[in-house]
């Protein structure tokens, strides 16, 4: 997988369903969550709360 500026593109998948907040479907920006080890992507809504963590490097579901 090549490098890229933007650590999102390319790595997330076609759907956006992960964006969108179960409570008030807002669609929700994400965050890059650095571990150290890993990084993850977090969506939080701005009243709800994180709802969606999306590990960009692991495939299986
Ligand atoms: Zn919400």
């Amino acid at each position: 997988m090549a490098q890229h500026d933007d650590p999102l593109d390319g790595l997330m998948p076609e759907d956006d369903s992960y964006r969108t907040c179960p409570v008030c479907g807002r669609d929700c920006a994400p965050e890059v969550i650095d571990t150290g080890s890993s990084v993850r992507v977090a969506f939080s809504c701005p009243e709800h709360g994180a709802h969606s963590m999306v590990d960009p490097f692991t495939e299986e579901l």
